[in-house]
This record gives structure tokens, C-alpha cells and sequence, in this order.
């Protein structure tokens, strides 16, 4: 059996939504700008999904929704409408720990020299320095970009009033909602946000499917030029089945969302995944553990486990030190040679995010929560849909207490010395 604990990355598409896509993969004539009766057909499946993802949003209106190919899409298509709609204003403002798809995008223009970059840091949880965002709120922002919830560690950032700030200085505010759905309610209008963006494979959509959220009224230059559609925002003839696909997903994942009982359960399957990890190697601890997270995602430093066994007394259980202790150099092996043993055990984790997997180097969101590079190396993602079961769990705390402790058996016998060092 596998156990599928890498939902962050990307998620199966529900049964619900491929029936509904089927019919749409074979239709012929099915493009939603056609006259005839398939075309029209199409376009009334299209305008019934861009109702279902407006609720997802918490959107007032359906128009306020335009259909994309991701979350990448989504977001680069609302700084290109904030920042070409607001000539002049030469300020961009984020976080530290955001994905690269706002960080990359953002990055480009600064190097282009024609916009600076504001990056806002984060405390040891990966709370948001509000202070400094409020702050840096002007009369030359041109945009402001923050994530609801973090890819990485889950934690979600305290957004209220920046909406407010936002319209007060006549910026407009991004919202990265990709890892939302399902998990948290979202709610456009109390976070007062002009872009939202979501990504339909991360929340059992389709692979390739996205939207964008655009308040109504403001101001929007559409990224991708061409025919007319999605009220003249992206051109290109639609992705009928894609979207029809979305718009189911978006409706159990607000359902998911909205349920009580289902966020329990799910925030109480990753506990007892944590609990059983930190009881069994002491010193290990989670990122982002005293904010708020989202019921998922785990993000699970081991550095400790490998210094000695006391690392970590008088903290909180799987609470992480505020400075590397000075005691026995780290020797935690990085995470690649964890996720190898632990796919030969058919648990499927990552290390830190999947976009940063392919690339070396240490996730940039531990290094900003202040975790040296040995720790931010030494880290595991382990994150849960609502679908994951206690087998695969009680499979993938078995798997990575064994490789652990298989990995620091090798180092003891590689590294005589240190074996002496820890007593
Ligand atoms: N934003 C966040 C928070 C993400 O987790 C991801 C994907 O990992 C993206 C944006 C990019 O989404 P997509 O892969 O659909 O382009």
C-alpha cells in the first residue's frame, strides 16, 4: 500500500469531478462561443462552474471569477492587472516565506528596475511581521501579495485589516489561496482582498485548472491577449471539461470547508501523526506549531533527533529551540536521503515544497521562520487530504522512525568520535 501524504503538491482528481468532465473530453463542437445548440450547451457548463467557484471565493458575484490554468497563472496575471493598472507606483510588498510563483514574479520586475521589492519577514512560528506590512503600506504601493495559507508549514497569516490599508492607499491586495480550499473557509469580501487565486489540482480538481478572483470594479488588464473571452480578461477558447471539473471540486471543497466535523477529524489525524513522530524521537519538533495552522500540512524538523537525545529539553513537546544549541554539531542527514528510504517503504512525503524539490538548497520558508540550513535541510512535509486514512498514517510514523533511526545508526558508525561525544 501506498501511503499518499504529498497533497500540498498536488491531489487525485474526486470521482465526482472526472464523471462530470467525461462527456465534456468527447463533445464535439462543445466551445462555449459557438451559436449552435453544443456550443450553448457549453456555455451554460461554464457559467454553472463560475457560479460554484464565486461561492468557493465567497465572491458577491460569478463575473468576479476568471478561469485559468493554475495557481502560477492566477497570480501572475493579477500583478500584471495591478501593477499595469496603477503606472507610477513603484512598490511591491510580500512576505519571505511566500511560493515562488509570487516571489519569481515579483523578483522580476525589481530586476527589471521598474518596481523595489518590500519583503515582509515572519517570527520563529512564520507569523507575519504585521507591523512592518502596515508600515510599508504607501502612496507608491503598487501591490501587496500575501499568502492565506502556507504550502510548506500550513501556518495561515493574520490578513485582517490589510485589505482596508490596501484600498485606503489605493493598492491593490493578492491573495494566494491556493492552499485553501477545503481546509478553510474563504471569504473575499471580509478579507477585502481585489485578486484572489486558486489552483484546481490542490484540491482534487483537475490538473491544469485554476482561477482568479477580480473584485468588481477594479480596474484589470488581462495577461493573456486574444479573443473575448472570460468577459474579455483571458483569451483563449475555454477548457470546457477542466472547468466543469473545477466547478465540482469547488463545490466539495467548500462543503469540506464549511464542515466542522470534517476539519476535526482531519486536524486530529495529523496530530496523532505529529504526536507519534515527536514521542518517538525526542528533540524532533514541527515548524510553525504555535500559529495557526491549517489542519494538514506538518512540517517536521528532525535536526534535534540527531544531535543527542536531550536536545529540546524545557521546551513545549515538538516546540523548535529559538537558536541552534551550541552543543553537538548537527549531523542530521537532509531530507533526500529520508524521502528515499521512506518511498522504498511506499510513503510518499516531500521536502519542503514540490516546486523546490527539483532545485537543491534549503526551502527559503524555514530559512526565513530563522532555521539554519542544516535545520531547513533536515525537514519533512508531510501533508493529508481529507480522504487519508489511519493505515497510511500508522504507515508513514512506522517509516520514518525507521529510517531515522536507521540514518543516525549509519552516522554513529560512520562517526566514531561523535558517538563518544553524545555520551
Ligand atoms: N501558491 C501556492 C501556495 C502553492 O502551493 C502553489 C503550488 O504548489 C502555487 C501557488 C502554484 O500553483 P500551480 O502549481 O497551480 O501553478
Amino acid at each position: 500500500m501506498t501511503a499518499h501524504l504529498d497533497q500540498n503538491a498536488t491531489t487525485a482528481a474526486a470521482p465526482e469531478v472526472i464523471e462530470a468532465m467525461l462527456p465534456w473530453l468527447t463533445a464535439p463542437s462543445a466551445n462555449p462561443s459557438a451559436r449552435h445548440p453544443a456550443g450553448q450547451a457549453a456555455a451554460d457548463a461554464v457559467r454553472a462552474a463560475r457560479g460554484a467557484v464565486a461561492r468557493l471565493f465567497g465572491a458577491r458575484h460569478p463575473r468576479e471569477v476568471v478561469f485559468t490554468s493554475g495557481g502560477t497563472e492566477s497570480i501572475s496575471t493579477a500583478l500584471h492587472a495591478a501593477t499595469a493598472t496603477r503606472p507610477g507606483r513603484r512598490r511591491l510588498v510580500t512576505s519571505t516565506v511566500e511560493h515562488s510563483a509570487t516571489l519569481r514574479a515579483l523578483e522580476a520586475r525589481a530586476a527589471a528596475g521598474t518596481h523595489d521589492l518590500v519583503l515582509i519577514g515572519v517570527d520563529r512560528d512564520g507569523r507575519l511581521d504585521r507591523e512592518a506590512l502596515f508600515a510599508a503600506i504607501d502612496a507608491d504601493t503598487a501591490c501587496v501579495c500575501l499568502l492565506v495559507a502556507n504550502n510548506e508549514t500550513g501556518v495561515m497569516f493574520e490578513l485582517e485589516g490589510v485589505g482596508a490599508a490596501c484600498d485606503a492607499a489605493g493598492a491593490a491586495f493578492h491573495v494566494d489561496a491556493v492552499q485553501a480550499p477545503g481546509k478553510v473557509p474563504l471569504d473575499v469580501v471580509a478579507l477585502g482582498c481585489h485578486f484572489a487565486s486558486l489552483s484546481g489540482h490542490k484540491f482534487h480538481g483537475p490538473r491544469g485548472t485554476g482561477a482568479l478572483y477580480v473584485r468588481e470594479g477594479e480596474p484589470f488588464l488581462p495577461w493573456f491577449l486574444g479573443g473575448p473571452q472570460e468577459l474579455e480578461r483571458r483569451g483563449g477558447t475555454e477548457n470546457v471539461p477542466g472547468i466543469v471539473g473545477l466547478g465540482v471540486a469547488a463545490r466539495l471543497a467548500q462543503k469540506k470547508a464549511a464542515d466542522p466535523a470534517a476539519q476535526a477529524a482531519l486536524a486530529a489525524r495529523r496530530d496523532r501523526l505529529e504526536a507519534t513522530l515527536l514521542g518517538a524521537l525526542p528533540g524532533a519538533w514541527i515548524h510553525g506549531a504555535g500559529a495557526p495552522r491549517v489542519s494538514n500540512t506538518s512540517s517536521f524538523g528532525y535536526t534535534g533527533w540527531f544531535q543527542n537525545e536531550t536536545a529540546g529539553a524545557g521546551l513545549r513537546p515538538g516546540t523548535a529551540p529559538d537558536a541552534a544549541p551550541d552543543a553537538a554539531p548537527s549531523v542530521a542527514p537532509d531530507a533526500a536521503a529520508v524521502l528515499a528510504l521512506l518511498a522504498e517503504a511506499g510513503v510518499e512525503a516531500s521536502a519542503g515544497s514540490a516546486c523546490s524539490a527539483q532545485k537543491s538548497g534549503p526551502s527559503h520558508v524555514l530559512l526565513a521562520l530563522g532555521r539554519s540550513p542544516a535545520e531547513a535541510t533536515a525537514t519533512l512535509r508531510f501533508s493529508l487530504s481529507h480522504g487519508t486514512t489511519d493505515a497510511e498514517l500508522d504507515q508513514a510514523a512506522e517509516a520514518t522512525i525507521e529510517a531515522l533511526n536507521v540514518l543516525r545508526a549509519l552516522d554513529s558508525l560512520d562517526s566514531p568520535d561523535r558517538v563518544l561525544d553524545r555520551g
